[in-house]
């Protein structure tokens, strides 16, 4: 799978929900997996491989044995905002401090249609609201400060001019 980069718009719409059923499921997941790690990410949604999907999958060391599938996640957000640095798949060479809420409360089902719950306060549960936040169309720019967003428009603006909007490769 290829990796979407800003500008690409499927990446500011919200995703579809899942249908568990889909007989396919299983190797998407596979998929995007592979793809993070080749990329040595440490977190990758559905829209960003051009995926109309609420699915994501996550490994706070970036290793496969760590990764967590969130199918159709549903999350809580609690505690005091927390600054942590963030980068992101889809918007290269960029990194800045974010602030979000130190806790997440995650519901979702994993590939075997299961529903689980995690709750996680570190760099786990930091991703898993990044990576949910790609599933509503929200790209991290969108939570910095506003000297953040000026500081970076330079970067913003490369990134446009070599990822042209176009035809998005979308996938059903
Ligand atoms: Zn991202």
């Amino acid at each position: 799978m290829d990796v979407v980069c800003y500008p690409d718009p499927i990446l500011q719409r919200r995703a579809a929900p899942v249908d568990l059923a889909r007989p396919d499921l299983a190797e998407i997941v596979e998929e995007m997996i592979k793809t993070m790690i080749e990329a040595a990410g440490v977190g990758l949604a559905g829209p960003q491989v051009a995926l109309d999907l609420r699915l994501f999958v996550a490994s706070a060391t970036g290793e496969a044995g760590d990764v967590v599938v969130c199918i159709n996640p549903q999350v809580e957000l609690s505690g005091p905002l927390v600054e942590m640095e963030e980068g992101c798949l889809s918007l290269p060479g960029i990194r800045r401090i974010i602030k979000r809420p130190s806790e997440i409360r995650l519901r979702a089902f994993n590939v075997g249609g299961e529903e689980f719950e995690v709750t996680d306060d570190g760099l786990l549960g930091r991703i898993l609201q990044h990576e949910n936040d790609h599933l509503n169309g929200v790209l991290f720019f969108e939570r910095m400060t506003g000297a953040d967003r000026i500081g970076i428009r330079p970067d913003l603006k490369a990134l446009e001019e070599q990822h042209r909007p176009g035809e998005t490769l979308r996938r059903p």
